[in-house]
């Protein structure tokens, strides 16, 4: 299931990572065409140049996009650049008015990825057109949400589509403007088997300084493409001002980011070879434990049933998860990891031995 065209294979000319520059939001036609002289004086030509025309604002009264005639203005980036041109579309009135003007690629932002009801509306909207599309992660880290937005437009057949990861909405941590949950895109790559994850490290850092460290962490995790925004002139930018880059800093970026080589994934040398199989063996050494633990678990199950006992005792737990978190903090594994690992298994143990309870009397040798 799930068949669609990665990016390599859009039919526009993209290879290797995926650069996606330009602005926040288109702003005047001078703007665009000072953008793209800047990229044109830098060399620094990206894959694809993006343009908010509708910007989803959190608050009504600031800048709400340009709308239309942006998309006319979009026109000199092709002119001047020869490359696709990406806008975001937040319902149908936009896919139809991207759509007439030739718009290469569209994105959902995470404003609207949120909303199966609008995500549904623009793949409707989309039947029997042959646009590729982007989603960008929901603003909460739900991947089944960003999964479902995926599929929505997957099933009006729409087989050229990407997801962005722009980084999560945390009250709590001011770190990030938008936390990033690197665990998330791979998730996705393991669920949807091709799937192409591009980052956008502006969203997720929201300031220009912590933009290289975040798309570099991005390339390691081996995610296809950086979306950064890029401004001729970032302070005078008309929203997201702080985070915009001009083309002579996204050249720097670029020149800076350790491209990893995702060739080894297909053509594995000897000793990365070595490394796996050592791996594999001690995974089927830690299936055979799991397997020996959870068969002296149902043999405590079932002392526990005849003997009228709870599975839960928070005594026990207590006991087992200090002193195996210690242990495992000794080994040099994480206090997090220890303690994820150790709920997993514990939970598995309880839901175990209280479906035995559930069950009829059965000899357990
Ligand atoms: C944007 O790309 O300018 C944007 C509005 O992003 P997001 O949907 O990630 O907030
Ligand atoms: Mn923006």
């Amino acid at each position: 299931m799930h068949n669609h065209l990665q990016i390599k294979d859009w039919g526009l000319g993209l290879s290797g990572h995926t650069i996606i520059a330009g602005p926040c939001s288109a702003e005047t036609p001078e703007q665009i065409e000072n953008i793209c002289q800047a990229m044109i004086k830098e060399k620094m030509i990206p894959s694809m140049f993006r343009a908010g025309i509708w910007k989803p604002r959190t608050r009504p009264g600031s800048f709400e996009g340009i709308g239309e005639e942006g998309l006319e203005w979009m026109e000199i980036v092709r002119h001047h650049l020869n490359i696709p041109i990406t806008t975001e579309v937040g319902n149908a009135a936009h896919v139809e008015l991207a759509l007439k003007h030739k718009v290469d690629v569209l994105w959902i932002g995470a404003r609207t990825t949120v909303n199966p009801f609008a995500v549904q509306e623009i793949a409707d909207a989309l039947q029997g057109v042959d646009i590729p599309v982007m989603v960008k992660n929901p603003m909460n880290p739900d991947l089944q949400l960003w999964i479902g937005a995926l599929e929505r437009l997957h099933s009006v057949g729409i087989h050229k589509l990407a997801a962005i990861h722009r980084g999560f909405s945390d009250a709590y941590d001011k770190r990030f403007r938008n936390k990033p949950n690197w665990s998330m895109p791979i998730h996705l790559k393991r669920e949807w088997k091709g799937m192409e994850v591009i980052n956008d490290p502006s969203h997720i850092v929201g300031n220009r300084a912590g933009i290289l460290e975040t798309s570099q962490r991005a390339i390691n995790f081996g995610l296809d493409g950086l979306m950064i925004e890029t401004h001729h002139d970032p302070d005078k930018a008309w929203s997201d001002a702080k985070q915009q880059v001009t083309p002579a800093q996204l050249r720097d970026i670029l020149a800076a980011i350790d491209f990893k080589d995702t060739l080894q994934e297909e053509q594995p040398d000897q000793k990365l070879n070595d490394l796996r199989q050592a791996v594999d063996h001690l995974d089927d050494q830690l299936l055979d434990l799991l397997q020996e633990r959870f068969s002296i678990i149902d043999q405590i199950g079932h002392y526990k049933r005849e003997n009228h006992l709870t599975v839960f005792q928070p005594g026990r737990w207590k006991e087992v998860m200090e002193s195996r978190t210690q242990k495992g903090v000794d080994k040099n594994l994480s206090q997090k990891f220890m303690k994820e690992l150790l709920y997993t298994i514990h939970e598995e143990s309880v839901k175990r031995q209280e479906k035995q309870l559930r069950e009829p009397a059965k000899v357990i040798k």
